[in-house]
């Protein structure tokens, strides 16, 4: 029954021509780029060479995740703002599937530099409106375990895709849009110079400005490691990476968040200490450490920290009047899903009763860092019906592979927010 209705769903917000065109796209998977070509394609390529590419390439991404929402649970897909988000989804899917059979004209291509922009603008909250259907769901329907698996699983694989497709959008528009800064050293998003210090320090004081606003206090901040690195001329400059900075800023800004909320609550009235940074660089890999003492977080339940909307903060509303320090949950997924973008990864190891490092690691040579796409094929298709597995060992909430299953029995969990789905999740395990 969820299904007809589905179908009838993307029935009306697509034409005949337009399902025809996204069965099309949807064959092909996307086409990852490393930081590599990004850096080349934008040093050497045409806008019309951008425009052939990209007028297929985004199409094909957005049809391939656009398979997958289709795929979701009927009653998620009901909820007022998964319908709002399809309807974006749609009309951006139609009004780019247009260009792959023109030929770049002047008047083409800025007509295409346009939508670009057209789609970008109307996308701008699609994370939030994604986060506000699923709480939709979670308030008005009973989400058994299955779901929440295949929701959590979808949730990474649609912002991942939202990632990309931004990444290519904006390289576009920022190379080759009228007013294109031709001056910067910037090649779109990307700096080949990224001061992996200078970000950690704007995301740092950043987020001490908001802890203070909420705490009034905040811990420092001490950097040490290889800061400074050794150029061909046997000069010290400041270590840098080919990566986009507004990446990485998101990354450091909410593991700073996190680490200055747990500090401030850990430390009644004595003196805060420092959130420590250690910054390596190798061959491979740039690898930034940030520890603090902000008492840790307990084994059993470090493996929700990696959950959609798992917080053990009051959730803020979804239009708040001041940016909120914590709450939605979404901080370390999505904070992953940027490392991983790029090949690199974001794990947190704690220390219960102490405090916590979060490790983040990046890609130190562009060709190794290759966009991280999700593929729409049979393999995702029966992530979505993939039937409840009976419990292998004699704790039904122990996972070999992952260890504790993060939807496990809930106890002493009282304190989170999520405990009415654990609730549900306990009675679906038992
Ligand atoms: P937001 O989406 O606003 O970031 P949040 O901070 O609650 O909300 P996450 O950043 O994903 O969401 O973190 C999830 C939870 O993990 C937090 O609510 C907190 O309980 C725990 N956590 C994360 N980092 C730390 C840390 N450094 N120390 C202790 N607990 C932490
Ligand atoms: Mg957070």
């Amino acid at each position: 029954m969820h299904l007809t209705a589905v179908t009838r769903n993307l029935n009306k917000l697509l034409d005949m021509k337009s399902m025809k065109l996204l069965d099309h796209y949807a064959q092909f998977n996307p086409s990852p780029l490393s930081l590599k070509q990004f850096i080349e394609f934008g040093k050497t390529a045409t806008e019309a060479e951008s425009f052939s590419f990209l007028s297929k390439e985004i199409p094909v991404r957005l049809s391939n995740i656009m398979k997958e929402i289709n795929l979701l649970p009927g009653n998620l897909l009901h909820m007022p703002s998964l319908l709002i988000l399809q309807d974006w989804y749609a009309k951006s899917f139609r009004d780019l599937s247009i260009f792959e059979s023109q030929k770049p004209t002047p008047d083409t291509l800025e007509e295409f530099c346009s939508i670009l922009k057209t789609v970008q603008t109307r996308h701008t909250n699609v994370v939030q409106t994604m986060a506000q259907g699923v709480l939709e769901l979670k308030e008005s329907h009973i989400v058994d375990n299955q779901t929440d698996m295949a929701i959590q699983y979808f949730l990474d694989r649609f912002y991942m895709s939202r990632i990309s497709i931004r990444m290519l959008m904006n390289q576009h528009v920022l190379l080759f849009e009228q007013d294109a800064d031709k001056t910067s050293r910037r090649i779109g998003i990307i700096d080949p110079n990224c001061k992996v210090r200078s970000v950690i320090v704007e995301a740092f004081t950043n987020a001490a400005f908001l802890c203070e606003e909420y705490y009034s206090r905040a811990p420092d901040i001490e950097i040490k490691g290889q800061l400074k690195v050794t150029n061909d001329k046997g000069k010290k400059i400041p270590l840098s990476l080919v990566y986009p900075p507004p990446h990485l800023y998101h990354i450091m800004f909410e593991l700073f968040k996190n680490s200055m909320r747990a500090t401030v609550e850990n430390h009644d009235i004595s003196e805060l200490p420092p959130i420590e940074v250690l910054v390596a660089k190798g061959e491979h890999d740039v690898s930034i450490r940030i520890s603090d003492q902000g008492g840790g977080i307990p084994r059993h339940i470090t493996d929700h920290l990696f959950h959609y909307l798992f917080s053990t903060a009051p959730r803020p509303s979804m239009t708040p009047n001041k940016a909120p320090l914590a709450g939605y949950g979404y901080g370390l997924p999505l904070s992953r899903l940027y490392a991983r973008y790029f090949h690199g990864d974001l794990i947190l190891n704690s220390y219960d009763g102490y405090g916590t490092d979060a490790v983040v690691y990046l890609k130190t040579q562009t060709h190794e860092a290759n966009e991280l796409l999700p593929i729409f094929n049979k393999t995702s298709t029966r992530q979505y019906k993939s039937a409840v597995p009976i419990a292998d060992w004699t704790d039904p909430s122990f996972c070999v592979n992952r260890g504790p299953n993060p939807r496990g029995n809930g106890k002493n969990r009282n304190s989170v927010n999520t405990t009415a789905e654990d609730q549900q999740n306990t009675a679906a395990t038992a």
